[in-house]
């Protein structure tokens, strides 16, 4: 690695100039905090509105009798695919405990691991994606209108129709569950690239509700590019881009307006005295984009957003601190991009996310995988809530803030340290509810 190159630079002149490097290299923990973090912007940089967020909303109240019809264990939301927002005293007690620093304020957790349909995060990108797909098809080729109860595209003559469509996507699990449940209940002929990491039983699933499921022995990058190859040759064919959709982000979204209507009803006040701090597992960095962008455009500078990476995959910390983005790939510095918390596996960020939300994202800080067993065991221990790998990275944050150097410095510096017994923190639990048992039981043991 020593007197290789990257991007026309040595290895030794990018470590020079952003010394941090040295540890992602070493797969040490890293708290970065962004140094963009709340610069003042001239002009918006894209194209992504409020207005978006709302269409994006109005869409999937449109689909929610069809949701509710199609998927009866929504019956009790009304066809409104959400997740509860809870507090958890003794998780929050025991992680006080092992960094041996009191964590202040109130500790929450967003259970999106039980969100129904898929049991993950992406049952609001991925999900939302293929029904904005489906309406823009329908309305199209049927005189199907808005206004209409959507149940109706339960019938054979939908059905039908979106069968003679294909959605391709390349993913290393969750996302080809959402779209593939989501895909196969509509009708369509969905395909899913995986890479060999995914894990058996998603495929199993899948398989059996009729998806075709494409294996790779690359790795997730190349599964998209084989996917999106395949799409390209038929003009009946549908690709999920994972990496730069900008629908996808609008689903994710959606939370947020969500989350402010929950903070409301647990008496959760956010405000200038009253900061909210928000840590979310990143992958690609759609998922936690997605969520921040619509948390800044609700609460503005009340509101910090960290993101959580594997030691093994420091993707978006990479893109965001070189300003290179989807230039740039953990594998460059020679990183392995191998890690238990396959959500997280990847090794090269979203350019989209990243450019959206650059002066947004308040830092990256990334978490071994050791640890992520041992919050998995601590989290199943103190509050019943078993979650997969991946899903656990945002719960090393609030240890993070108050126990590492920039951390501290960090609340410091943004005054937010004499704020913080009124503050709230919320660490984002992507995923969990759909392992099976004995696939579970092996996450406990490990952190035992
Ligand atoms: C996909 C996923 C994430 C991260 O979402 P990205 O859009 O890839 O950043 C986090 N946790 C779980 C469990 C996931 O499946």
């Amino acid at each position: 690695m020593k007197n290789s190159t990257v991007l026309e630079k040595k290895i030794e002149e990018w470590k020079a100039e952003f010394p941090l490097i040295e540890d992602l290299m070493s797969t040490r923990e890293v708290f970065w905090v962004n140094p963009l973090y709340g610069n003042k912007q001239e002009e918006s940089l894209h194209s992504i509105t409020e207005k978006d967020i709302q269409d994006a909303e109005a869409r999937l109240a449109r689909f929610a009798p069809f949701i509710m019809k199609a998927f009866p264990e929504t019956e009790q939301s009304n066809g409104i695919i959400e997740s509860p927002l809870a507090f958890i005293p003794n998780m929050q007690q025991k992680l006080s405990e092992l960094c041996g620093l009191n964590i202040p304020g109130k500790l929450c957790a967003k259970f999106d691991s039980h969100l129904p349909i898929s049991g993950s995060i992406k049952a609001r990108g991925g999900v939302y994606e293929v029904l904005y797909l489906a309406e823009a098809i329908a309305t199209k080729h049927t005189n199907l209108s808005w206004t209409d109860d959507y149940s109706i595209l339960k019938n054979d003559d939908f059905r039908n129709l979106f069968q003679e469509y294909t959605i391709v996507v390349g993913s290393t699990g969750n996302l080809g569950l959402s779209i593939g449940i989501m895909g196969a209940a509509l009708g369509f002929r969905v395909v899913v690239h995986m890479s060999v990491e995914a894990k058996q039983w998603k495929k199993d699933m899948l398989r059996s509700k009729g998806v075709i499921v494409v294996e790779h022995t690359a790795d997730y990058s190349q599964a998209v590019e084989a996917g999106r190859k395949e799409a390209e040759q038929d003009s009946k064919s549908y690709f999920i881009d994972d990496e730069s959709s900008r629908h996808l982000f609008l689903g994710y979204a959606v939370a947020a307006k969500r989350l402010q209507q929950q903070l409301i009803n647990l008496n959760i006040v956010v405000d200038e005295e009253h900061p909210l701090i928000v840590h979310l597992p990143c992958g690609v960095g759609g998922g936690p984009g997605g969520v921040t962008f619509g948390l800044k455009s609700i609460f503005k500078e009340n509101v910090h957003c960290f993101f959580a990476e594997p030691t093994h995959s420091p993707a978006m910390l990479l893109g965001l601190m070189t300003g290179l983005h989807e230039k740039i790939a953990v594998q460059d510095f020679g990183i392995d991009n191998r890690t238990a918390a396959d959500g997280l596996a990847v090794g090269r960020p979203s350019g989209l996310v990243g450019r959206i939300l650059e002066r947004d994202i308040a830092g990256v800080f990334t978490v071994q995988d050791e640890h992520l067993y041992l919050l998995l065991k601590m989290l199943a221990d103190s509050e019943n809530k078993f979650l997969e790998p991946s899903a656990l990275a945002g719960f090393f944050g609030p240890m993070q803030l108050m126990a590492t150097k920039s951390g501290r410095r960090f609340l410091k510096e943004r005054n937010l340290l004499d704020k913080m017994p009124g503050a709230t923190q919320i660490t984002w639990a992507t995923g969990g509810s759909m392992v099976p048992k004995t696939e579970m039981d092996k996450f406990y043991q490990q952190g035992v």
